[in-house]
């Protein structure tokens, strides 16, 4: 399903940005070759007017100034004078007369369109000319007519716009390039970027699946042994009849136990730790845990022992309900998992501003590779498997409210053997 969502979500987030990405570079695009456009044409015009004015202050046109004029094939010049052609037009093709000839029909044709200026006896007109026949090519086009008292002298001078099309040509190109570079780019930043977005997602749905996979499992134990307790104590009497009844009870608050911590966590998971902070005096909350333990260690042959600081600790704010629950199940398993005539110890340091509440016992201890997972929600290591009413969430609950108070639970060996759990706030 998270393949499905991550490459629906790639798609969608590449195309979306490759789109905005696409209509930004058509729109500079364009700006652009209105600009190349634009300024090629204003240099047409000023490159006229120097040749116009040049034209202007020459007494005899000579054929060696109109090719120097022309720059290489830069310009094409066509003079008339009273309509007739000069010589040096003489070497024109075909179609460059016919060029010149429709190049004057679109200057006679459109001349309220074109802008002209004089140069005292000169006019000239810049303007764009599309030849009907030539394949595509423009030229800039500038005609200049000049009436003197020996007739009147009538110039055109085209320039192919073959150049500017080319660089208009090599940006497009480089344009498309930088865009199909920018949208693989865009593609695989999507592509990772929805990973990670899904990544915490799809772990979370994983964990939910294993947590509701194993609740399921818990649940399943004492829901059996209730069901078969209930039809057996069915046929029998007397005191088989009230074992059974005890069983059930007693299958039955497991069950119920369970069920309350999976609402902890779940609600914890949804809306977070409820915790109403309060100052909290810690030598008090650990002398009282200590004194509510004391029978069940007792009951199991434990010697429970308490130190607490010369001087009165310092009372930090936190939720006590919470911190009184993390310590209960620190003190649970340690009378747990310690044989009888073992020892656990509860301790307050302080250091500086912190409160170290530690829980040690010389029981069975936990090896080094388990000591991060049974942090983990129904970690259980193999040997505590049997122990009834340990589903392996205490510790998980115990870690989350620490976390919520932004604490810090660790776990280390006690010297001699055992472990020792300390809680900082
Ligand atoms: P459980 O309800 O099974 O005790 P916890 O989350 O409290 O679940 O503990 C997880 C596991 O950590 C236990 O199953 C046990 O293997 C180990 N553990 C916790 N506390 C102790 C301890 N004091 N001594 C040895 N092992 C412990």
């Amino acid at each position: 399903m998270f393949q499905k969502v991550h490459l629906h979500l790639a798609v969608l987030c590449g195309s979306i940005t490759a789109f905005i990405l696409l209509i930004m570079s058509l729109g500079y695009l364009y700006i652009s070759e209105q600009g190349l456009k634009e300024n090629s044409f204003s240099s047409f015009q000023n490159d006229m007017n120097t040749l116009i004015t040049n034209l202007e202050h020459q007494s005899v046109i000579t054929h060696e100034w109109l090719t120097r004029m022309e720059d290489g094939g830069k310009y094409l010049i066509h003079i008339t004078d009273n309509g007739v052609p000069f010589l040096f037009n003489e070497r024109e093709t075909a179609e460059e007369k016919q060029l010149f000839r429709e190049a004057w029909e679109a200057w006679e044709d459109s001349p309220s369109e074109i802008t002209s200026a004089a140069f005292s006896d000169i006019y000239h007109t810049e303007f764009l000319f599309s030849p009907k026949e030539s394949s595509g090519r423009d030229y800039y086009a500038c005609a200049a007519v000049a009436e003197k008292s020996s007739g009147s002298l009538r110039v055109m001078i085209l320039s192919p716009l073959d150049p500017l099309s080319a660089q208009i040509n090599r940006q497009r190109f480089l344009f498309f390039t930088l865009d199909i570079l920018a949208v693989i780019a865009l593609s695989f930043f999507a592509w990772h970027f929805t990973k990670r977005i899904l990544k915490p997602l799809e772990e979370n749905q994983k964990k939910q699946t294993q947590f509701i996979a194993a609740a399921s499992h818990e649940l399943r134990t004492p829901l059996a042994v209730i069901l078969s307790c209930a039809s057996a104590s069915g046929k029998a009497e007397g005191s088989v009849r009230a074992h059974f009844l005890d069983a059930i009870q007693s299958e039955g608050m497991r069950m119920s136990k369970l069920i309350d911590d999976l609402l902890l966590l779940t609600t914890a998971d949804n809306k977070g730790w409820s915790i109403k902070t309060a100052p909290v005096e810690p030598d008090t909350l650990l002398l009282n845990l200590y004194e509510a333990f004391q029978p069940v260690a007792a009951e199991k042959n434990i010697a429970l022992s308490i130190t607490l600081p010369e001087e009165t600790a310092p009372t930090i704010t936190g939720d006590r309900e919470r911190i009184t629950q993390v310590l209960s199940i620190l003190l649970h398993n340690a009378l747990s998992y310690t044989p009888s005539g073992g020892a656990v110890r509860l301790t307050l340091t302080c250091h500086g501003k912190n409160i170290l509440f530690s829980v040690e016992d010389n029981g069975i201890g936990i090896p080094d590779a388990e000591k991060e997972r049974i942090f983990e929600r129904f970690y259980r290591s193999d040997k505590s498997r049997s122990k009834k009413g340990h589903f392996g969430l205490g510790l998980c609950i115990a870690a989350e409210i620490i976390h919520a108070h932004r604490g810090k639970i660790s776990v280390k060996d006690t010297p001699g053997g055992g472990s020792t759990f300390i809680v900082t706030l």
